[in-house]
């Protein structure tokens, strides 16, 4: 019967949200030792210009090696720390290991090779954000210049004012600002308009809609002459095949990451690349060689 069946969906429905809020409330109760344990580990996704195929940098990525759970995308944990506030700690411990990182990789000879680290939409309503990582900077004599900052677009619908205020701050330090995930909001012209960022991170979903219709071609097009009007840099996300880069290359795109070139890996192996992109100096980009 609609009785019957209505509630057996009921039923479902409800056990659903109950192992979805048992999950989240383990996870919750786990995460301070987790951040203890040395379970959350970051990893590096080398980027490079499109037009030489040179490496110019890397952009840190936080995953959960969880003893129980396995391997966690950030996806997984970042939303839900957002929501109890332990974003903060874990990105200050993300910085924190990426900047102990490079002073390390700098120490041991390789070059100077700018990191972005990504801010929580959580960070920029952290007044004292610029300072605490100044300081993380200052601990290992690293200067603003060595790392960029990369926001989501979408941290600008949530409160525009804030996030002007904040990377007017960052950027007074010398911070590189990045618009992360450019595109994927729903006033992505009013934030290019009101906001300073050096450099958009194209949303993946223009490269795939580029490919797919002739209008999604033409709209990326646009991106691409806007962004070099403005004289704001354009990297694009989630390029994973040849033909998308040589696409984006047509188009006047200057940097790129995705699996094409590399995917997200442990910080031993992006040392290990850096090493061999430097030993064979034609492979790095001239710029990030004169970085002190
Ligand atoms: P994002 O900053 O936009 O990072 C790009 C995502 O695209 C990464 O996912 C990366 O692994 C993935 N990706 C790279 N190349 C390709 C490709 O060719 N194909 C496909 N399909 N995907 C590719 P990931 O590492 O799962 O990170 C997801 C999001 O989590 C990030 O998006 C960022 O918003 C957030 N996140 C990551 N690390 C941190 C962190 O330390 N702190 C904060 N607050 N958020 C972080
Ligand atoms: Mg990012
Ligand atoms: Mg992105
Ligand atoms: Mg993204």
């Amino acid at each position: 019967s609609i009785t019957q069946m209505y509630g057996t969906n009921l039923a479902f429905y409800s056990k659903a949200i109950g192992d979805r809020l048992s999950e989240e409330q383990q996870i919750t109760a786990e995460m301070n030792q987790a951040l203890l344990n040395g379970e959350f580990v970051v990893y590096y996704q080398p980027k490079y210009d499109l037009e030489t195929e040179k490496l110019i940098g890397a952009e840190s990525l936080v995953r959960w090696k969880h003893p129980k759970r396995g391997f966690l995308p950030p996806d997984t944990f970042v939303p839900l720390f957002e929501q109890n506030g332990f974003i903060t700690q874990l990105d200050i411990f993300v910085w924190k290991t990426v900047c102990g990182q490079m002073r390390e990789w700098l120490d041991s000879g390789l070059p100077c090779v700018p990191v972005s680290i990504n801010l929580s939409r959580v960070d920029i309503y952290n007044p004292q954000l610029p300072e605490i990582i100044i300081d993380i900077l200052n601990q290992q004599q690293l200067k603003p210049e060595y790392i960029q900052l990369e926001i989501t677009e979408t941290a600008y619908m949530d409160n525009p004012k804030q996030l002007i205020a904040t990377v007017d701050r960052l950027k007074q330090y010398g911070f590189q600002i990045d618009m992360d995930d450019f595109g994927s909001g729903y006033s992505s012209l009013n934030m290019l308009n009101e906001v300073p960022v050096d450099t958009l991170k194209l949303d993946m979903r223009f490269l795939r809609g580029a490919q797919t219709t002739s209008r999604g071609g033409n709209i990326l097009f646009f991106i691409m002459n806007l962004a070099k009007w403005l004289e704001v840099t354009v990297v694009a996300e989630g390029i994973e095949t040849r033909e998308q880069m040589l696409y984006l290359r047509g188009l006047g795109c200057n940097y790129g990451q995705g699996y094409y070139f590399a995917k997200p890996m442990p910080s031993d192996d992006y040392q290990h690349l850096l090493s061999i992109q430097t030993a064979n100096k034609n492979k790095l980009a001239v710029s990030i060689l004169s970085c002190e």
